[in-house]
């Protein structure tokens, strides 16, 4: 049982490589930001608290953060190994993830980053913007949610090589070329 996550800046295909691999492999998918805006739909406590952070392109707290995800691994025990997509975005919240899965006796086994440049990242994302209506997919909240990537996320990247568990993964070209790179690394660990 593999857990996996995968890593990368907004817009680089977090989502859109999980459902594929998730097919493939038959993952658990675990979505911190679809999480939250299910929270925000069903306005739930979290939902309420989270809103505001989303929506000025900033991260949710870690507290809140961490909670969800600790109630998320107790409900559905990780059977058939996780690919844990947007999660975790802070060393604090990498710190947090290897004492979780450390109590189900297992570990963080691959970083799987996916590598795309900047401005091809706010292109899709503008993109995904007009087709989903996504309240933080604009210009502004875009460019925010880019330069906390590159400030509070994009270290977790050298947290993980000193582990020995991060991949870089060319993330632009076809999407069938980008699973089959991820698929790749995946092989080689089972
Ligand atoms: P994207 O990768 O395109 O930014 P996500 O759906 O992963 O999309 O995240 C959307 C928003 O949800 C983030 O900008 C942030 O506000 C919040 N969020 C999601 N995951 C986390 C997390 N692990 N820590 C803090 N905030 C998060």
């Amino acid at each position: 049982m593999l857990n996996l996550i995968i890593f990368g800046a907004p817009g680089s295909g977090k989502g859109t490589q999980s459902e594929l691999l998730i097919k493939k492999y038959g993952f658990e998918h675990v979505s911190t930001g679809d999480l939250l805006r299910s929270a925000i739909k069903a306005q739930s406590e979290l939902g309420k608290a989270a809103k505001q952070y989303i929506d000025n392109g900033q991260l949710v707290p870690d507290a809140l953060i961490i909670g969800l995800i600790e109630s998320v691994l107790e409900e559905r025990r990780p059977q058939h190994g996780l690919i844990l997509d947007g999660f975790p975005r802070t060393i604090p919240q990498a710190e947090a993830l290897e004492e979780l899965l450390a109590k189900y006796n297992t570990r963080v086994h691959a970083v799987l980053d996916l590598q795309v440049g900047q401005e091809e990242l706010v292109d899709r994302l503008l993109k995904r913007g007009q087709a989903s209506g996504r309240s933080d997919d604009n210009l502004e909240t875009i460019e925010k949610r880019l330069a906390v990537y590159h400030a509070q996320t994009a270290p977790l990247a050298a947290y993980y090589a000193d582990k020995g568990v991060h991949h870089a993964i060319q993330g632009s070209g076809a999407l069938e070329d980008i699973t089959a790179r991820l698929s790749q690394v995946i092989d080689a660990l089972n």
